[in-house]
């Protein structure tokens, strides 16, 4: 695998300076690990993605939609051309006894065959819980088309967002947050429940792919007593950093991956406009924690390792 050329380690403050305020270590403010794409529930292309990226003032992002890497290719492009870093990610839902956690995959080779199996046959799911859910929204005399929840969605990733969003479109539901408190939350008459792979699946793959495993928002998913264990079974990083941590959760994971010696990552979590107003720019990893987090990206696999660019 051939790896794509990275400039930020021989020449951390060189394109973004013109990017961001110098900030006292003299680089940039920092990146945004954590978004989604018009690929799976989020509504920004690429260019619109690494257009609001620079008015933030970002010096690097990662796309990381749901059981999709396609957004990869197209984004790396686009902040090649505005001069932001750009790491290929991807948010995997796994389960560990009966609880749901989520895995955020980075800097493995977009075009992994294995990865890409995987990620088609999870699509293929997610296209199928789409047909489910539609039916169960009929059975409830909620008229809603499959098709019209397609059509919004077009792409291959579609979830329940993209259900929301057809809702309110076709004047069912007059919110998003009404759609779900209705319907498609948790154990309401809509839902079904999602495919999940293992945990141990998850690293095997993103580390098969040549990329390094992170735990998204753990404060989210309250699993503080299985990071021992997810560790041990290889995990390599917590996001620490997230939209939804209060100060006194982010100090606690820092703490946490400090104690483990695990990577430290964060991002906003921003769908663009399809959860309201867009969070990028909200959330920032410091710049000198993306610098490690680039570094270890780079040292994971030196011959074929996972690709990363800024
Ligand atoms: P899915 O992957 O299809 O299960 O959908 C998960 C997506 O739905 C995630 O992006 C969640 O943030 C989003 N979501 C979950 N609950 C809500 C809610 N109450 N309002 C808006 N979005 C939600
Ligand atoms: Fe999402
Ligand atoms: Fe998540
Ligand atoms: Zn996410």
């Amino acid at each position: 695998m051939k790896r794509p050329a990275h400039h930020a380690a021989a020449d951390p403050a060189g394109a973004r300076k013109l990017l961001l305020p110098p900030t006292p270590s003299g680089g940039p403010a920092g990146a945004d690990l954590h978004i989604h794409t018009r690929y799976s529930d989020g509504t920004y292309t690429p260019e619109q993605l690494v257009a609001a990226a620079v008015g933030h003032r970002l010096g690097a992002l990662a796309v990381t939609d749901h059981d999709t890497v396609e957004g990869c290719t197209p984004t790396a492009a686009a902040c090649a051309a505005a001069g932001l870093g750009f790491v290929p990610g991807v948010e995997l839902t796994a389960e560990e006894g009966n609880r749901e956690l989520h895995i955020l995959g980075y800097g493995f080779d977009p075009a992994h065959p294995r990865l890409l199996e995987r990620m088609t046959l999870f699509q293929n799911v997610r296209q199928q819980r789409i047909h489910e859910m539609v039916a169960r929204l009929n059975r409830l005399h909620v008229p809603l088309q499959v098709d019209a929840v397609f059509a919004l969605a077009n792409c291959r990733a579609p979830g329940r967002p993209h259900v929301a969003r057809a809702l309110v479109a076709a004047g069912l539901c007059g919110s998003l947050d009404e759609a779900f408190e209705r319907f498609l939350k948790k154990h309401r008459p809509a839902w079904v429940p999602k495919f999940k792979i293992s945990v141990a699946e998850a690293l095997a793959l993103l580390h098969t792919a040549g990329g390094l495993a992170v735990l998204a928002h753990p404060g989210l998913s309250r699993v503080d007593d299985l990071i021992p264990a997810l560790v041990e079974a290889g995990l390599d990083g917590l996001e620490c950093f997230h939209v939804k941590h209060n100060a006194a959760q982010t100090r606690h994971y820092l703490q946490l991956a400090a104690r483990l010696d695990l990577l430290v990552s964060g991002g906003s979590d921003c769908h663009g406009l399809s959860k309201g107003q867009p969070l990028l720019g909200t959330v920032l990893l410091p710049w000198e924690h993306f610098q490690q987090f680039q570094a270890r990206l780079h040292q994971a696999t030196p011959a074929s390792g996972p690709g990363c660019s800024g």
